[in-house]
């Protein structure tokens, strides 16, 4: 038995060998998980379910195909936090909440994309919030597709200037704010993505032994968790 865990795949038109990874890491490798968790930002954009592209059918088929075999649990990132329950049906995955607390192999472990860790971007969390509120998604779901293209555009635009004009550790995760989830979910493992910054933290805290795994971004490299009962491990492979 094992579970597999991937995030910031994001997939998009213009990346088509993102997308060919992707599919080949469905069929050679997802197979053999018993579960398979996508911890957000899975697409670079997301304007509802509604917007059908060729992307969507082929990932829609794959995943469908996979969930034959391997159960599929999707979490929302800050890309794509509008993918709704009918992307959800047809794609034959189970949406989680953010953050989300399993138990895996006895251990205790909490899942997040990772965006609400970083709280030390304050004008962020603002813009999260008040995105999230489910009356701002409804207006915005109701618009015709090309507005919301248009609206989404617009906000990656201003993301992508205020991205460029903020201190790079501003965009990691801050550490007391990853201790206060692990101490209130109390787990002793933390696995998230968001951040593209992949590696394996240890730390200590209260004399207690807990680690953090952060899932990297797919481009050079596909990033992905293989969990079983005796390791669990982050892993990349060379995308071409
Ligand atoms: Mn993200």
């Amino acid at each position: 038995m094992a579970f597999c865990f991937i995030s910031d795949l994001h997939l998009q038109d213009d990346r088509p060998e993102i997308t060919k990874a992707f599919v080949s890491f469905i069929e050679n490798t997802a197979t053999k998980a018993e579960r398979l968790y996508v911890l957000g930002d899975f697409f670079e954009a997301w304007i509802g379910d509604d917007d059908e592209t060729d992307l969507t059918l082929l990932v829609k088929k794959t995943l469908l195909e996979l969930s034959t075999s391997t159960d599929i649990y999707a979490m929302h990132g800050n890309r794509d936090f509008l993918i709704g329950s009918n992307f959800a049906e047809k794609a034959g995955l189970i949406l989680i909440d953010d953050p989300k607390k399993e138990e895996m192999f006895g251990n205790s472990v909490l899942l997040m994309h990772g965006d609400l860790l970083c709280t030390d971007d304050v004008d962020y969390q603002s813009f999260r919030a008040t995105t999230r509120n489910s009356s701002w998604r409804k207006e915005f779901l109701s618009k015709p597709i090309s507005e919301r293209k248009a609206i989404a555009k617009e906000l990656r635009a201003i993301s992508k200037e205020a991205t460029g004009r903020k201190k790079e550790d501003i965009m990691d995760v801050s550490e007391n704010e990853v201790s206060r989830v692990m101490e209130e979910f109390s787990v002793d493992l933390l696995i998230h993505g968001h951040t593209h910054r992949p590696d394996t933290h240890i730390m200590n805290f209260k004399g207690v032994t807990s680690k953090r795994i952060v899932l990297g971004d797919w481009d050079k490299f596909g990033w992905f968790i293989w969990m079983d009962t005796n390791s669990c491990e982050l892993k990349k492979f060379p995308i071409s």
